[in-house]
């Protein structure tokens, strides 16, 4: 009898050779095995009548093998089959397929699998290259049952081909056949009982082998009870986790903030223009966790220029006027500086005490702040990542704000995440004869209270992956622009007419505007495409704008340098920033209202919508021109569609997520991202919300419906799984 947890190579069939190749699958156990559904079926109950295929629609057709061979055209050598049901016959090409003589016998069964197409020659019908299956000789009965005259799934194969979809069909039935018939069941009954969900017996059996009566449409898109079932399953425990860890996370001792008139004036006192609703709406949840005994850990998710500074710098006057220090770090020293810049201009005049460490500044200035830091003087601290490295000691930390935390990495934030848990030692080592100091708010400080934590992300993450990559922050979403906002036009345009781009350049400059051009500069041939952006910009400074100021900034630049051409540029002394994607994020300069972007093509999604929000920041009329060079791909011409449709960042988000998949979405296959078997994030959203809600609700037991011991074996069930995707337990 099999468990889900036995050894796969202990089904019958499995040889040790076909194990190792399982194994580069991620299949070890038989529950892995089981687990491999089948990516699409084939109707071979109803297979089609070659007499009535149409032109155009993806079918399945069981035809005796009648003639095939290889003929050889002046461009390729192309492979011909031509299968017959009685006296209709059907012929099948694939193109370069040599490895193919020899293969179909006359008299043999076949399934064919593709696309009918009507030759524009002949006007027959065909199939080119389709997927086949040899299924024996015809008449040969016992052979073919699991093939044909059912719903059969189909397999995606492995070790280059040496296990077949057919191999894997015979493997998993004979796993199913002798599997434990009592599994046991790890969703809590409760549960089960509640989203009427099939027994993870049935779930296994009908995803392999669908009944006759099944919706075949249900089946391709995984929407059968059975696949819903074992889907949910995955979600539910990774769920589960998240909901544990958060909870585990809130259970910690943080700073009870208080928030008094005096607090509140402050707030008030500090802000330059209204706030929108949805600023006021996300200060209110952050002030809300502020204030909770526990420590906050929030995400902030807000389109570029949605306006996420100010309400970072509210939340910070509530830690500072409790007698705390604030931490607000940014991914790049152009962006610490600038809030470095902003915070002064905002916050000085309310007498509070500002810093800004950076990686450049020399060592004796910066043993001087870090003194001032560790001695509680300076109250707003503002530096780039360096300050997780460097040696940071803070008298009174209370609120650590991560800006643009999308630049970090999922593994910086887990690491931060994971630092303060054990006190913060990497961010701000508290001084621990700080600990019988009294805070300047007159309140006791609390040594070892964790600080809050504050995140925020231009990036419109989609929600679902924000609910499983950020599922242990509370979420909260600025969904609105500062008024004013005039949306910004954006035009796709061929680099030859590049003349009539620099035109219309001009044009705005001399209304007194300000522009962008950017180049790419991706890492592989960074050389190449730096010197590209450099002689490009010796070409427009020098010839095409030589009457005007053009300045040049790239990553190589060395920072003083860097720093002194972006002031430039935010005071108005540059008209014409030739750039590469340093100026990605968080740059702010209203006056500016063109990007121009050379190959967008070879930009992502995200980062096109990231580099545009550079602009529209002020009243005035804003123009994104996307020029491409040379052939763009299928994909790269979706990318630019989305750009020209829409400014909404949640959408082209989206859309991002579909086009490169969620494990390349962050780059974070290996950083911690979920790697699902059955679950897809983009086509199972409504299962993820669901099985968040349930996971909430077994957490909030126990209660009636839900009995301890179905929790402890859920959680049981869940420190497995959350070792297998994560490689790591923070359970319990
Ligand atoms: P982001 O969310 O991209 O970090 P910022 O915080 O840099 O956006 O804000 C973008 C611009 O909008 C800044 O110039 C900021 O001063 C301005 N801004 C923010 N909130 C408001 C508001 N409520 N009314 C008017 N302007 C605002
Ligand atoms: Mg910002």
């Amino acid at each position: 009898m099999l468990e889900l947890t036995t050894p796969v190579q202990y089904v019958k069939g499995v040889g040790p050779k076909m194990a190792e190749i399982l194994a580069t699958k991620g299949i070890a156990t038989v529950g892995d095995l089981l687990q491999y559904l089948p990516f699409r079926y084939e109707d071979r109950l109803n297979p089609r009548g070659i007499g009535e295929l149409r032109a155009g629609e993806m079918a399945t057709v069981i035809g005796e093998v009648r003639n095939s061979g290889l003929f050889r055209t002046r461009r390729m050598p192309i492979f011909q089959l031509t299968v017959g049901q009685g006296r209709s016959r059907l012929r099948c090409l694939w193109f370069n397929a040599t490895y193919l003589q020899g293969k179909f016998e006359p008299g043999q069964l076949v399934a064919l699998y593709g696309k009918v197409e009507q030759d524009s020659h002949t006007g027959k019908l065909q199939i080119i290259q389709p997927q086949y299956e040899m299924l024996g000789d015809a008449g040969d009965d016992a052979a073919t049952s699991l093939e044909v005259g059912r719903i059969v799934p189909i397999y995606e194969s492995a070790g280059q081909g040496r296990v077949t979809a057919r191999w894997f069909r015979r493997v998993i039935r004979t796993a199913l056949e002798n599997l434990n018939p009592d599994l046991p069941e790890i969703i809590p009954a409760a549960v089960r009982a509640r989203l009427a969900l099939v027994s993870k017996r049935e779930a296994l059996w009908k995803v392999h082998w669908p009944e006759a009566g099944e919706s075949f449409e249900a089946l391709q898109s995984a929407r059968t009870p059975a696949h819903m079932r074992l889907i949910f399953e995955e979600l539910f425990f990774t769920e589960l986790g998240l909901e544990m860890k958060r909870r585990q996370q809130k259970a910690q001792t943080g700073i009870a903030f208080e928030i008094n008139d005096r607090v509140r004036q402050a707030i008030k006192k500090i802000l330059p223009f209204h706030p929108t609703a949805a600023q006021k709406r996300v200060l209110k949840e952050i002030a809300e966790d502020m204030q909770k005994p526990h420590p906050m850990r929030r995400l902030l998710q807000g389109d570029v220029g949605s306006g996420k500074t100010i309400v970072s710098f509210q939340a910070a006057i509530i830690a500072i006027e409790n007698g705390y220090q604030v931490a607000l770090m940014a991914p790049t020293e152009i962006l610490a500086q600038q809030h470095y810049f902003s915070a002064r201009r905002i916050l000085e005049n309310a007498g509070y005490r500002i810093v800004l460490l950076t990686g450049s500044l020399e060592t004796d200035r910066k043993r001087e702040i870090r003194r001032h830091i560790a001695q509680g003087n300076a109250q707003l601290v503002i530096g780039t990542h360096a300050l997780l490295e460097e040696k940071v000691e803070f008298a009174r930390p209370g609120l650590v704000i991560v800006d643009e935390q999308h630049r970090f990495g999922v593994m910086q934030r887990l690491k931060l995440m994971k630092k303060s848990g054990d006190g913060i030692d990497a961010l701000a080592t508290v001084s621990r004869a700080s600990l019988d100091r009294t805070a300047e708010g007159g309140r006791p400080y609390m040594g070892n209270a964790e600080p809050d934590v504050l995140v925020m992300t231009a990036t419109p993450i989609p929600r679902t992956l924000a609910l499983t990559l950020y599922g242990d922050l509370d979420l909260s979403v600025l969904d609105e622009l500062p008024p004013g906002r005039t949306p910004i036009v954006t035009r796709r345009v061929g680099d030859e007419r590049s003349d009539e781009v620099w035109d219309f350049v001009r044009k705005q400059v001399v209304k007194g505007y300000q522009v962008y051009v950017v180049y790419p500069v991706i890492a592989e041939n960074e050389e190449n495409e730096l010197k590209a952006a450099i002689k490009m910009y010796r070409e427009l400074s020098g010839k095409v704008f030589a009457d005007l100021r053009v300045g040049l900034l790239h990553g190589r630049l060395d920072p003083e340098l860097k720093d002194q051409v972006m002031r430039m540029f935010q005071k108005g002394e540059l008209q014409i920033l030739v750039a590469t994607t340093v100026i990605e994020v968080g740059v702010d300069v209203p006056n500016a209202t063109v990007m121009v972007i050379e190959h967008a093509e070879r930009f992502g999604l995200a980062q096109l919508h990231q580099l545009r929000g550079r602009i529209g920041r002020g009243a005035a009329k804003s123009f994104c021109i996307l020029m491409t060079g040379g052939k763009v791909t299928e994909e790269g011409e979706r990318r630019l569609q989305a750009m020209v449709d829409t400014n909404d960042g949640f959408k082209i988000a989206e859309l991002d997520l579909e086009l490169r998949g969620p494990g390349e979405f962050f780059g974070t296959r290996q950083a911690g991202m979920p790697n699902f078997t059955v679950a897809n994030l983009i086509r199972d959203r409504q299962l993820l919300e669901l099985a968040k809600r349930e996971a909430a609700a077994v957490m909030d037991g126990p209660n009636a419906e839900i009995s301890s011991e179905e929790i402890s074996r859920a959680l049981i069930a869940m420190r497995m799984k959350w070792q297998n995707t994560y490689g790591l337990v923070e359970v319990g």
